[in-house]
């Protein structure tokens, strides 16, 4: 069995809780209130190995802070940083997470840090402040996987997302 540890990062409001709560249970939650970071465990089959999947969500009241990144930045094996389309400060605050992540990891790290970047809440693109465009460019320039995705209305990107990155830790 292999045992692979994931962290979920980005503002607070941005929907990692929603997003990772979909991948988990295929349903979307409205309301998360959660004060705690929060471990969640699932067992999965990918490409024929079974995988014990543990998922970092640290409690979100301080997503600019660098000291909440601190721990799991150090425990995980892959990211998935999270922002929301109709949030540019959101988009800024990922920016930043990308940024920290590199930082942190460029010395323990040969390859390449497993990262998805996820504009979510794709439903709003009515009130989009972030373009699919700029969100492509920052994951190419710190080589990482993208996708928009709306937690609230789809499970499959979400679900194919997941494993894209769980492949790409395993491969590392
Ligand atoms: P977190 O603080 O990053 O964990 O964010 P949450 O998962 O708690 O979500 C914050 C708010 O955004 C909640 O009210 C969610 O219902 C809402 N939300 C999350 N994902 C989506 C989405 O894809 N679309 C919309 N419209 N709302 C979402």
């Amino acid at each position: 069995m292999n045992d692979i540890k994931l962290a979920l990062l980005g503002s607070e409001g941005a929907g990692k809780s929603a997003v990772l709560v979909r991948f988990l249970t295929k349903r979307f939650i409205g309301e998360y209130a959660s004060n705690a970071n929060s471990l969640y465990h699932k067992r999965l089959s990918i490409d024929g190995r079974q995988l014990n999947l543990e998922v970092f969500d640290p409690c979100s009241q301080s997503g600019e802070s660098r000291c909440i990144l601190e721990e799991p930045v150090d425990w995980a094996d892959g990211f998935v940083v999270v922002y929301t389309i109709s949030d540019r400060t959101s988009f800024l605050n990922a920016k930043n997470i990308l940024a920290q992540i590199k930082e942190s990891r460029r010395e323990t790290c040969k390859g390449e840090v497993p990262i998805c970047l996820v504009g979510n809440k794709q439903d709003l693109c009515h009130s989009r402040q972030v373009s699919e465009e700029e969100g492509r460019s920052l994951a190419q320039e710190n080589k990482c996987l993208f996708q928009e995705v709306s937690a609230a209305e789809n499970y499959l990107e979400i679900s194919n997302l997941f494993t894209k990155l769980i492949r790409h830790v395993m491969e590392q």
